[in-house]
């Protein structure tokens, strides 16, 4: 059944971010500075092979942003891990960098940072809103009951206080900053949810620089030490998803991706002009399928010049030809059948 998107009936939004995310003037880079994390959150999908960003990478980096900058228009960061903060020195000197090439040709420039905040402290915290990291994603799966139970550190212990604490001194910074609570359904956790919510409400309630989004654990991949997603997946999320939502006076529904006025979701990874970065300098598209050949796409040199395979790039962003939904909210899903991606294909769960 075709599920093609009619222009005509979509709003202007998904039309501009449509022809943004096409744009040579548009480039949006999601960056790993490690693929380690000081976490080992029980369904986790990620194996952390590789470690810190190289120097040759960094440069890499810094060199292709000075490279791009001249005709840029919107510059997107997007840092992602394993946990970035661990190579937060990496974060801080790119993003000196952009600051420096933004004051030379005014590009607008946003940053956004998944983290699971345990070492993003005040200082931390601080410095990286100066160089305008100021959108931020921290998962929470519980009050300290549940949450130090599914989100552990890597020596075993819990993780919620010190990240509770994070929060709460966030609130000193004056800056705008987004903060969006990602809270985490599962199996375990039906009346810790509740009472992390009252919390919520009672710290966070009047400062809108927080907010938060009700996610159900996905199985995303094997886990490390032989974990498994599944055994945490609660039977009656949506159902709880939609209480706590209500609980917490949200709107959007993310589960579905659409926005507002029912516009398509579009995931990074089917945009022409994003590339994924590893530590190594290996360019892919999705965060997702790390490992896989078809997210495989070329290497960065030091000099900041990179060489794509076409063909897989073709694939990744095909939904910006067909128009289709489902290729447009996640390419992963259905790369074409050739011998050479088969395998791929039944590897990946949406994100
Ligand atoms: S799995 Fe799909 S939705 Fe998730 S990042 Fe990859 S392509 Fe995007």
């Amino acid at each position: 059944m075709s599920n093609s998107i009619s222009l005509d009936s979509v709003g202007d939004y998904f039309k501009k971010e449509y022809v943004r995310s096409a744009s040579d003037g548009h480039l949006y880079l999601t960056i790993l500075p490690t693929e380690k994390c000081n976490f080992r959150c029980t369904y986790c999908y990620e194996d952390f092979e590789i470690g810190k960003m190289t120097d040759d990478t960094l440069h890499g980096i810094k060199n292709l942003l000075t490279k791009a900058a001249p005709t840029l228009k919107n510059l997107m960061i997007s840092w992602f891990g394993g946990e970035p903060t661990l190579n937060a020195k990496a974060m801080i000197e790119i993003s000196e960098h952009i600051r420096q090439l933004q004051s030379q040709y005014g590009f607008v420039y946003k940053a956004h940072v998944t983290t699971n905040g345990y070492l993003l402290d005040e200082a931390m915290f601080t410095r990286f809103v100066e160089l305008g990291i100021n959108d931020y994603q921290i998962t929470l799966d519980g009050d300290a009951e549940c949450h130090d139970v599914t989100r552990k550190q890597a020596s075993g212990k819990g993780s919620f206080e010190v990240i509770w604490n994070n929060l709460l001194n966030f609130r000193k910074i004056k800056d705008n900053f987004i903060v969006m609570l990602r809270l985490h359904i599962t199996k375990l956790n039906e009346e810790s949810m509740y009472r992390l919510c009252k919390m919520i409400k009672a710290e966070f309630g009047d400062d809108p620089r927080f907010t938060t989004v009700v996610e159900e654990i996905k199985n995303l991949g094997d886990g490390v030490d032989g974990a498994d997603a599944k055994q945490f997946v609660a039977s009656d999320a949506k159902s709880r998803a939609e209480e706590i939502k209500e609980l917490m006076h949200e709107s959007k529904d993310e589960q579905v991706k659409l926005i507002e006025n029912g516009n398509p979701y579009i995931c990074y990874a089917s945009m022409p002009r994003q590339l994924l970065i590893r530590p190594n300098g290996t360019i892919g598209k999705c965060t997702v399928m790390l490992n896989k050949d078809a997210n495989h796409l070329g290497k960065l040199n030091r000099n900041g010049d990179y060489e794509l395979d076409g063909k897989k790039m073709d694939l990744w962003v095909r939904g910006f030809v067909s128009l289709d939904a489902t290729e447009l909210s996640c390419p992963a899903r259905g790369i074409p059948s050739s011998p050479k991606y088969q395998n791929e294909l039944n590897a990946v769960a949406v994100a």
